[in-house]
């Protein structure tokens, strides 16, 4: 990889763009009187705009990863940083994705929103990648290629050897998707950024770190790729709320921790309890903090659990689903509730 044949892959006009500056991040020095960005002057405690770049939340996570802070991107979620990822690579009406169903379904949804093209290369039954037949499906308008892993909604981990081929003959950019990373004792690929100019590796706060709500994704990737996704950003994506909630729960890792072990017990209890029961066929091996069971009659369970006011995801739609729910750990009292009213369906059914 050259700078050039990376420079290559942003769409021209993105690569060619000024973008939104304020006044106070271009100021270096320290200011006392604020009038430049027509806020209210009232201490509210969210009175002012947020710093653009979240450099402290940033800063915390480099930390924790082991980056420097200018290889991260924070986004709304890391639901964001998929749009922002297809936005600044793939021309509308002209360039294409793919992906590896079934998976994650907002790198279609983003496509679709984006006027660019989605295929889908079916991962095989025990949800490996079909290595040659990925090879052969993109041209030279498929930009950008999306590896989850874990993935969702099967729970397994991508080969590394793999997950490096791919990264290493995929002529564009390609994405790792690692928001269920802190499940598995197996490391994460930001350490080996430097090994690889063409990967977006992506994290989220949502899941082991429990903070879905607050809306908090990061990007890793070549300072340049990062540049570019700051060029398309709203100029204030991370709010003063989240980046204080973030930075309170980056500065307790132990806490996470403590949460991702306990959850991990769970669901393996969760895998010998529901291995038991009649309708259940199959529980694909996860990883992470859900399973992808196969039932006799998805749709009939799912409705069942509705009923009895447990919401799981249908994911019979995927290929290679078909007859699946994921069901997500939760804590052992609610993980209790579900096995009940599945022993109870059960024993209706005998
Ligand atoms: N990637 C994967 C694989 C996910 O499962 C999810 C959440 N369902 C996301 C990304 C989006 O996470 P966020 O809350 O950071 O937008």
């Amino acid at each position: 990889w050259t700078e050039a044949k990376i420079k290559g892959l942003v769409r021209p006009n993105i690569l060619n763009l000024t973008p939104y500056s304020s006044a106070r991040s271009e100021f270096k020095g320290r200011a006392d009187v604020l009038l430049d960005a027509n806020e209210s002057p009232f201490d509210t405690g969210v009175n002012r705009y947020p710093e653009p770049l979240s450099t402290d939340v940033r800063e915390a996570l480099a930390k924790i990863r082991n980056v420097h802070p200018d290889r991260i991107f924070l986004g709304n979620g890391s639901d964001e940083i998929v749009d922002q990822v297809t936005r600044v690579f793939c021309i509308p009406g002209k360039d294409s994705v793919v992906a590896l169903p079934p998976t994650f379904g907002m790198y279609k949804v983003a496509a679709g929103i984006n006027d660019v093209g989605f295929r889908a290369v079916t991962l095989q039954s025990d949800f490996t990648i079909p290595v040659e037949e990925l090879k052969a499906s993109w041209d030279d308008t498929t930009k950008v290629l999306w590896l989850c892993s874990p993935n969702n909604p099967s729970g397994n981990l991508m080969d590394a050897a793999v997950v490096e081929d791919l990264i290493r003959s995929f002529p564009g950019i390609v994405v790792l998707d690692e928001a269920y990373i802190d499940f598995v004792p197996e490391e994460s690929f930001v350490p080996r950024l430097d090994e690889f100019p063409n990967l977006i590796i992506t994290q989220t706060l949502s899941k082991a770190w429990g903070m879905a709500g607050v809306r908090l994704g990061a990007a890793y990737a070549s300072e340049f790729i990062i540049t570019m996704l700051r060029a398309i950003k709203m100029p204030y994506n991370i709010n003063v709320l989240t980046k204080d909630a973030a930075l309170d729960a980056l500065a307790q890792p132990e806490v996470m921790q403590s949460r991702v072990d306990l959850l991990i017990r769970e669901r393996r209890r969760l895998e010998r309890e529901l291995g038991q029961l009649p309708m259940v066929d199959y529980i694909f091996p996860s990883v992470t903090n859900f399973l992808l069971v196969r039932f006799t009659d998805s749709d009939r369970v799912y409705r069942y659990l509705l009923d009895q006011g447990i919401v799981v995801r249908n994911q019979s739609y995927q290929p290679n689903a078909k007859n699946c729910l994921r069901i997500t750990a939760g804590t052992p009292e609610e993980n209790t509730k579900l096995i009940e009213a599945l022993r109870a369906l059960g024993e209706a059914q005998d």
